[in-house]
């Protein structure tokens, strides 16, 4: 459905998505501009096809290709946006990578990318946004952590590390900005069907010889009480929802969007 941009309720807004031309971050890119928002994507792969999907719902948009792995060029993102659309309102540091093996064989330089991407790059992000946010007296940063945010799985250290920081800097950004109209927080989401999972998924059918059907099934029944992923749609819904003024004295939560998962 393409709402008017006009009458939408993040109309005149610009957000910046890292991490947008697939999966949850392209889910969350599609949702704001149904409300609204013009939009800067990131990320690698289909570029194009993305800036294409969110055209079509009838809103400003624009790509630039910053490596979250990189300062430098995640600085040179923001003052694109700025200089683009006047300003980003809008925050959501979405980018993420997954490395999955025992510590003792996890290598050194996967565990730098990981903490790069999944933490660090949020750090940088929001340093180089705040600013124009206080300046203008309101803001949203949105930070996607996940359910290992919060709880552990073997294998995933760099990832929970990572993970587990992003809701503690969320928590710090919050309280920097509880006086005024930024708002800071967290989705912690459980299983969602993206490339990034459908890779472990693929894995887990090597390993035990499994159908990736069957694959897919185990992975949510091990862990997700639903049995039903999570879709990139309701994580987008959430995020529009943090963007609402009913949600402006909602500062530093981590929001479980996860079938159930942390429930047990
Ligand atoms: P995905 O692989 O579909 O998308 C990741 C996005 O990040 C892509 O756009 C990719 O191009 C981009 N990206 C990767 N490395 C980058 C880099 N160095 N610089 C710029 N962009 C880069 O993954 P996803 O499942 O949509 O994950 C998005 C976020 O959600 C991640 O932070 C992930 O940890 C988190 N998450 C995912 C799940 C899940 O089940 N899929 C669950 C909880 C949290």
């Amino acid at each position: 459905m393409t709402t008017s941009p006009s009458s939408a309720p993040l109309a005149g807004k610009t957000a910046l998505v890292t991490g947008s031309t697939s999966g949850i971050g392209l889910g969350i890119a599609k949702a704001l501009a149904q409300a609204g928002a013009n939009l800067v994507l990131n990320g690698f792969g289909d570029a194009a096809g993305a800036l294409a999907q969110i055209e079509a719902l009838g809103v400003r948009a624009a790509h630039h290709g910053a490596d979250m792995s990189r300062p430098a060029e995640i600085e040179a993102m923001l003052a694109f946006a700025a200089q683009r659309f006047g300003a980003v309102d809008i925050l959501v540091n979405n980018a993420g990578i997954q490395f999955v093996a025992p510590i003792e064989d996890f290598p050194a330089e996967r565990w730098d990318a990981v903490i790069a991407i999944n933490l660090s790059a949020t750090f940088h992000a929001m340093r180089a946004a705040l600013p124009a946010m206080r300046q203008r007296g309101w803001g949203r940063v949105i930070n996607i952590a996940s359910v290992h945010g919060v709880i552990a799985s073997a294998g995933k250290s760099a990832y929970v590390a990572a993970k587990h920081g992003v809701i503690g800097l969320t928590k710090v950004a919050a309280l920097e900005t509880a006086r005024t109209g930024i708002t800071v927080n967290a989705i912690c989401p459980g299983w969602v069907l993206t490339p990034l999972v459908q890779q472990q998924i693929d894995a887990l059918a090597a390993r035990e010889g499994l159908t990736v059907e069957a694959a897919s099934v185990k992975l949510l029944g091990e862990k997700q009480p639903s049995a039903q992923f999570v879709t990139p749609a309701q994580i987008g819904a959430l995020a529009v929802f943090l963007c609402s003024d009913a949600a402006s004295e909602m500062r530093g939560a981590e929001l479980k969007i996860d079938g159930g998962w942390t429930a047990q």
